[in-house]
């Protein structure tokens, strides 16, 4: 999945933390009893399976009907899965959450019917089939049962639009089980006859395509899909009813492929022009993807499906793949920002295809083989297809947001082990994602793309169909490239958290044969709890500088905790950047003449230096390791940078380290704000190319918003009034898309209450992905105590779609303004405030709400609030162990560092 972690992420300093999915709570009383009858004999079986399922009882295939009208409350459904037995028993634990059942039998391998009865047995979605007789060999299962709509866009949920009702699903992680009785873990992969019985008028779309319809009586179709290929069941998809459906034909066969694929979408009535763009490009990218694994698109169709509610991201369903409508939906004034979104993420979506589809994790552990991989692969597909788009430093800009989280002591590792159900939620984090995606990359660098690219073809052919662990993967890798001395660097990175920082120093002791003295440690920022000694990697080290007029980049592999580095130079280099075309996922410290070397050659470094550049240097002043005159000088410098994400980069440390003042101390901040970004601002009046319209966007957020210049407010509040109407017809030229968000966000703060209600009404009422999204982010930033109290009855009355009341309140939280008036309101009204975040949210989200504060007193009120409540969120305990060391952190470096960033803020001068 695209997760919604990325969604989330830009409101909550815990970069890299997830929202994903959570299962719902079900009380035992709340679970169906059986109306079949009660077995002869008490089942013998041991305490239910609290994580994975043992083996014992396999799946081999599955017959599924389900009806689904979404003008009703519940659906219902039939299930029959031919099993295995390996040794006899009248006990079989398999997975169903909330599911009323009310038929339950076995049949065994002579046909004879087994009585047979089924009980949820764990909050987490594990049942219990208890039978009238032991049985081995092969069985079948069957269930009748219903069950309700989630409400909460996740497992079979209905959506409501206007008069319109639709159904969409979401089954990963643990969902699957909610909408049908199963073996609802990834290792089991196996085929589906799929049926589905709707209203004759709805759409109906599944994995793969129809094969036949008949009348169902009462105004319903029956329809039968074709068998599935083996996939587990968190990949499969459904949708019903009045979607538009675009069929944009064929793809056609290539060198790949021999065969052609029917590509169409689905989007809500009326919107289906606006898929146009998607559908137009999708053959681009599915062939890059092909090109670079040499094997052809694994599935008979492809159907792209725009969710009409924010389920927060993308879902790489086989055959059906669903997004946001915001990540699908265009049109020709859509901002590039959102085309990049759309292509990033439907290349990632594809790659999942045969990462994690045709290949899958054996458990949740390895999780991160899917999403690292895809997250990886999505970049250098998005890049071959659309090279101007610059997605090439996506990698390393995912990865360097991981390091924040993957600074704290209550970092995950990559491949974290998964006991329980309630922790597999946790493993689609940052760290799964992007550190997984920068670890990939390192290791790409390291051995070469061509010989890399060898061992994913060789993973593919090996384990199609089929399931792979980390283990697999990296003798895959090792195999393949030829190169086994990768496998325990990849060992070093996934099996242990942290960051590794390299202490870096030039030694030209002897100028004829320069060397670095390279010393590793963890990296721990002021105030931690880490033990920087405790950690050892293997390292890939890439170095660059500059000798005899050339720049040159070497590479080595550290192993040991202090190394000397002989540099392949006849004479003392300058420059050193001890991350060549930042590849490593490592950060470095300098001494004072090295830093001083880099920040001189800053504006003109290669963007992805710059970019490790900056992190280096604000992790090496989080660390107390760099004064704050040297760390605002190195900051300005980049942001006078040419590449477009290295001054945006620039100015998000900037903003940061207002989270670290004392709110009567920023407005000295936002004057030097001013100085030091206001004249590149300024350069940017004519954008020129996508890179310099990004970079305009961001800057104008910036210097609105951060910088507060009082000059730019007045004409971007009077486009405001005129986008929305203020007095008269809305006028959409008024403001381009790509800075409406900031545009309305002035028009609310400036303007006020009449501002403030049109656009409230129009958010609420548009249809429009791009337009809510602007609408609602601008109502976010609302400060009048007045209206902030009216946005909060809104978002009470649920009037808001999805995941947006959520992503308001993050904001509403993060922003020094309103922090505090949020908090109260949480904390008065938890019950509500904890009912509007989807059940499928709640445990990685409640205890994230508190993490933008910057007190030890405030993470101490806060960790004894959240753990009053912990039992209606299980599963919370390493999101708030997070989020409340952020705060600490916070807090910490606040009473080390403000004073003296302070002054050098206030000293600082062009
Ligand atoms: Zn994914």
């Amino acid at each position: 999945m695209f997760s919604r972690t990325i969604i989330f992420m830009n409101y909550n300093k815990m970069q890299g933390s997830s929202l994903t999915f959570f299962i719902l709570l079900f009380t035992l009383a709340g679970c169906s009893k059986p109306e079949s009858p009660a077995p002869e004999t008490i089942a013998t079986a041991v305490e239910p399976p609290v994580g994975e399922l043992n083996e014992d009882v396999a799946p081999v295939h599955y017959r599924l009907e389900l009806r689904i009208d979404p003008r009703e409350q519940r659906f219902s459904g039939r299930t029959g899965i031919d099993i295995t037995i390996d040794s006899p028993t009248d006990a079989i634990w398999l997975h169903g959450n909330g599911l009323d059942v009310t038929e339950v039998g076995l049949t065994d391998s002579n046909g004879n019917t087994v009585g047979a009865s089924y009980s949820q047995e764990l909050d987490s979605g594990v049942a219990l089939v208890t039978l009238a007789e032991p049985v081995v060999g092969s069985a079948t299962l069957d269930f009748t049962y219903s069950a309700p709509f989630n409400t909460g866009a996740n497992a079979l949920f209905r959506i409501e639009r206007g008069d319109d009702r639709y159904a969409a699903t979401q089954f990963e992680a643990t969902a699957a089980r909610e909408v049908f009785p199963g073996f609802d873990d990834p290792g089991f992969k196996v085929t589906f006859d799929l049926t589905l019985v709707t209203r004759s008028e709805d759409v109906a779309i599944t994995t793969t395509p129809e094969s036949s319809a008949e009348d169902a009586g009462d105004g319903f179709t029956r329809r039968v899909f074709e068998t599935t290929r083996p996939m587990p069941t968190y990949l499969l998809a459904f949708a019903v009813g009045p979607y538009d459906v675009v069929d944009y034909g064929m793809i056609p066969a290539n060198n790949i492929r021999d065969r052609e694929v029917r590509l169409r979408a689905l989007t809500a009535k009326g919107l289906a022009p606006r898929v146009e763009y998607a559908l137009e490009n999708t053959d681009g990218i599915l062939t890059e993807l092909e090109e670079y694994f040499g094997t052809p698109y694994p599935y008979r169709k492809l159907d792209i499906i725009a969710v009409p509610e924010s389920f927060g991201g993308a879902m790489e369903n086989i055959g059906a793949i669903t997004y946001d409508e915001w990540l699908l939906l265009m049109d020709e004034d859509s901002p590039v920002d959102q085309r990049r979104a759309y292509t990033s993420v439907h290349a990632h979506e594809l790659a999942h295809q045969w990462f994690g589809n045709l290949v899958t994790p054996a458990w949740w552990n390895d999780i991160w083989l899917n999403e690292s991989f895809a997250t990886w692969m999505a970049a250098k597909a998005a890049h071959g297809y659309w090279p101007e788009g610059e997605f090439d430093r996506n990698i390393l800009k995912g990865a360097l947001g991981a390091m924040d989280n993957d600074s704290l002591a209550s970092a995950r590792q990559i491949r974290e082990p998964v006991i329980r159900n309630e922790a597999i939620d946790d493993a689609f984090d940052g760290i799964t994602y992007r550190k997984g995606g920068g670890v990939l990359q390192m290791l790409e660098r390291y051995i070469g793309a061509e010989s890399f690219r060898a061992g994913i073809r060789l993973h593919l052919d090996r384990h199609a169909d089929g399931v792979a662990t980390a283990e697999d993967f990296i003798e895959s890798i090792a195999e393949g490239s030829d190169r086994t001395e990768i496998e325990q660097a990849f060992k070093t990175y996934i099996e242990q958290p942290g960051v590794p920082l390299l202490g870096v120093a030039l030694d030209c002791n002897n100028p004829a044969s320069p060397a670095l003295d390279v010393t590793q440690s963890r990296y721990a920022p002021l105030g931690s709890q880490i033990d920087a000694n405790a950690s050892r990697w293997h390292i890939p080290m890439c170095v660059s500088y500059v000798t005899g007029g050339a720049r040159k980049s070497q590479c080595s592999l550290l192993s040991e905790r202090r190394q000397t580095i002989r540099l392949e130079a006849e004479s003392c280099p300058t420059a050193v950047h001890p991350n060549a075309d930042g590849a490593g996922y490592y950060r470095f410290s300098l001494d004072d003449s090295g830093w001083r070397q880099l920040i001189d050659s800053a504006s003109s470094m290669p963007a992805a230096e710059a970019l490790v550049f900056a992190d280096s240097l604000d992790a090496a002043f989080r660390k107390g390791l760099l004064d704050s005159d040297t760390y605002v000088a190195g900051l300005a410098a980049l942001v006078s940078h040419q590449t477009w994400d290295v001054a945006d980069a620039a100015t998000t440390y900037l903003e940061e380290l207002t989270n670290v003042l004392d709110p009567d101390d920023l407005s000295t901040a936002e004057a030097a704000f001013r100085r030091m970004v206001g004249p590149r601002f300024a350069a940017l009046a004519e954008p020129t190319d996508a890179g310099s319209a990004l970079l305009r966007q961001r800057m104008l957020r910036f210097m609105i918003v951060m910088a507060k210049d009082e000059d730019m407010r007045a004409p971007l509040a009077e486009q405001a009034a005129a986008r929305i109407g203020l007095d008269g017809q809305p006028d959409p030229d008024a403001a381009p898309a790509s800075e409406l968000e900031t545009i309305l966000s002035v028009g609310v703060q400036d303007i006020g209450e009449p501002f403030f209600d049109r656009l409230l009404e129009q958010a609420i009422a548009s249809e429009d992905p791009q337009f809510r999204q602007s609408a609602t982010g601008a109502l976010a930033r609302v400060e009048d105590p007045e209206l902030v109290a009216k946005l909060q009855d809104v978002l009470m009355a649920r009037s808001f779609k999805g995941t947006e009341a959520l992503s308001i309140v993050f904001r509403q939280m993060a922003r020094t303004a309103t922090t505090e008036v949020t908090y109260t309101w949480i904390i008065e009204n938890q019950a509500e405030v904890f009912e509007m975040i989807p059940a499928s949210f709640r445990a990685r989200v409640v205890p994230r709400l508190g993490g933008s504060f910057c007190s030890f007193e405030r993470a101490d009120e806060w960790e004894a609030f959240v753990q009053s409540h912990a039992e209606t969120i299980p599963g919370y305990e390493r999101t708030l162990a997070q989020s409340l060391e952020s705060v600490r952190l916070c807090a910490g470096l606040k009473e080390a560092k403000a004073g003296e960033l302070l002054t050098a803020l206030a000293d600082y001068e062009t």
